[in-house]
């Protein structure tokens, strides 16, 4: 089914900024698996990628469970072959002030995002490092500079920039880069959960982000993937550790 192809595995996948990157690296010529919380749920995006004649298989997994995240990546091994890229998007907002903010929104918030990326990426690598060939694509976000709300959030994405200057300095004398992007305001569920959250309607909330957006605009999950398809080439090699911001102009 595979024929031979490189193997990406896609976190979070099933929908928003995920599936527009699992998507784009089959267009540039990966098997993808597509890995989310509900198997079923990233079946569409799989079903998608195989209409443009690519491989894709959805993998069920949650990403802060150990054993769920080793039973994942040994099937995404049996059914496309041992993966190369990797891109940690899974992600979630439990957002709150800091006075209101539990404990339980603290831990799901940095597990999902660190606990997660941690336990995929030491999943993943040893196939990369047996091949001495590797990507690992991370997301962050503008809120890793701060941001009103998201105190656990905006500590869980800066985490992740530390997290991947690490990893690209242990791993690349394998021929590993690891990067990072940090989106801006990107049209996906995640920003209309906010929007909610805020009491806003969603056109209200875009038109309020965009105020702030040099480039007059928001952004769509398929600026992220761009960016993510740049930093997985062959010849971004020489780049690595490296933060890169998707958010319509500086926020660095
Ligand atoms: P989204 O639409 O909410 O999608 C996130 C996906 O992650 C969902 O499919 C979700 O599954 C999955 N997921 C959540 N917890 C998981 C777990 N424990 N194990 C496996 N999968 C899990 O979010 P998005 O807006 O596309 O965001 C994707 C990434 O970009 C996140 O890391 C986010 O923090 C980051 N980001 C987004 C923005 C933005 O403006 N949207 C900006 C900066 C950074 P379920 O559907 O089952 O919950």
């Amino acid at each position: 089914m595979n024929q031979n192809k490189p193997v990406a595995v896609v976190t979070g996948g099933a929908r928003g900024i995920g599936e527009a990157v699992a998507r784009r690296l089959a267009h540039e010529g990966f098997a993808v698996a597509v890995l989310d919380l509900d198997a079923e749920a990233a079946e569409p995006v799989v079903a998608a990628i195989r209409e443009t004649g690519q491989s894709a298989v959805a993998v069920g997994v949650d990403v802060t469970d150990e054993v769920s995240v080793e039973a994942a990546i040994a099937q995404v091994e049996k059914e496309l072959g041992p993966p190369i890229v990797l891109v940690n998007n899974a992600g979630i907002t439990r957002d709150d002030l800091l006075h209101k903010l539990n404990a339980e929104s603290w831990d799901t918030v940095l597990a999902v995002h660190l606990r997660g990326a941690f336990l995929v990426s030491r999943a993943v690598q040893r196939h990369m490092t047996t091949a001495r060939w590797g990507r690992i694509v991370n997301l962050s976000s503008v809120s890793a500079l701060g941001n009103r709300g998201q105190a656990n959030y905006s500590a869980a994405k800066a985490g992740i920039q530390g997290f991947t200057k690490t990893l690209a300095l242990e791993l690349g004398r394998f021929g590993v880069t690891v990067n990072a992007v940090a989106p801006g305001f990107i049209v996906t569920d995640m920003t209309r959960a906010t929007a909610e959250r805020v009491g806003l309607t969603f056109d209200e909330f875009t038109e309020r982000a965009i105020r702030e957006v040099p480039v007059q605009r928001a952004g769509q999950p398929e600026d992220v993937a761009s960016a993510v398809a740049y930093f997985v080439r062959e010849d971004a090699s020489y780049v690595s550790g490296q933060v890169l911001y998707v958010a319509g102009g500086p926020r660095s």
